[in-house]
């Protein structure tokens, strides 16, 4: 709920006039309560994980090889029901936890210090923060997933995440609910440390979650964006992860490449990437048929 009774009163507070952003977001959130516009995120939560995985179910479905050579596990094939059980499952989980958390943690929101007032932070701002929100969560997330892969919390907890070891984006979510209970704290931690706008509370929620989607979504696409971002983990590296499964120690982290570096949780990855590349190096000189594709798990070692 905003404090000005029209543009000009806002205007005239802020000692200029408002830009196009500002207008829009006067108009829209003026009359509405901080409450309501912090529970938008239930929304863009269910937008993003209904609408995002869609694409790569198509690619799956495509009948010819256009997208089929940048599968990961390409000799993997879920069946439209498999992909249908993961989704149902994954709404199960979020009207029973996810959407009453939202509904509920409004006051840690309020706490912290999330504000939904004018002015509206720069584009500078909002990426800068974004980018703190994202270390934030990469680091604290790695030590969380480091603990689930400890015998007690595999088995109790984090086994239900790994029956996908062939990974597709709608198992990004997919995952017992005291995992998405513990997954909420890093997410939470970096508007907490460095609070911002509510526009960024609401990228940074849907930005994790589309991020997420990805790093499942079982297809290294060449022309990805995410491909330009330093130190990105991506889909292949995630992939890897749930191919090994319950013995992985290699490929913790969310997001970024520099946890599994710098503690030495990488190695198994790095191995088996060398592995690939003398396979594909041998096929080049006249090991494998001609016009043969050896994806990254045409081989059946696996090291964790
Ligand atoms: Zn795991
Ligand atoms: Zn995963």
């Amino acid at each position: 709920m905003l404090p000005y009774g029209t543009v000009q009163d806002a205007g005239a507070a802020l000692g200029r006039g408002l830009t196009y952003a500002e207008t829009l977001w006067f108009r829209y959130s003026a009359d509405k309560s901080d409450y309501f516009l912090y529970c938008h995120n239930i929304l863009f939560l269910f937008l993003a994980f209904t609408l995002v995985p869609i694409p790569f179910v198509l690619m799956e479905l495509w009948p010819s090889d256009t997208f089929h050579r940048y599968k990961i596990q390409p000799k993997v094939k879920l069946s439209l029901a498999e992909v249908f059980r993961c989704y149902k499952d994954v709404l199960r989980v979020f009207f029973i936890i996810v959407g009453p958390l939202q509904l509920v943690s409004y006051p840690s929101v309020k706490m912290i210090g999330i504000r939904t007032g004018l002015p509206l932070p720069s584009c500078g701002e909002i990426l800068a923060q974004l980018l703190v929100y994202f270390l934030i969560e990469d680091y604290t997330n790695y030590w969380i997933h480091r603990f689930l892969h400890s015998k007690w919390a595999f088995e109790k907890i984090h086994s239900v995440h790994h029956e996908f070891t062939t990974p597709i984006g709608f198992a990004a979510p997919y995952a017992h609910w005291a995992e998405i209970l513990l997954l909420g704290i890093p997410s939470f931690l970096g508007p907490a440390l460095v609070p911002g706008h509510m526009v960024t509370f609401w990228l940074w929620v849907a930005l994790r979650q589309i991020e997420a989607i990805e790093a499942h979504c079982g297809y290294d696409l060449p022309w990805t964006p995410s491909k330009y971002i330093p130190f990105y983990g991506g889909a292949d590296y995630h992939d890897y992860h749930h191919y090994v499964g319950e013995q992985s120690h290699s490929n913790f982290a969310s997001v970024f490449t520099y946890c599994d570096f710098l503690y030495g949780t990488d190695k198994g990855y790095q191995y088996h990437k060398k592995l690939i590349g003398q396979l594909k190096e041998g096929s080049r000189s006249g090991g494998g048929q001609k016009g043969e594709k050896l994806s990254s798990y045409d081989w059946d070692g696996k090291c964790n």
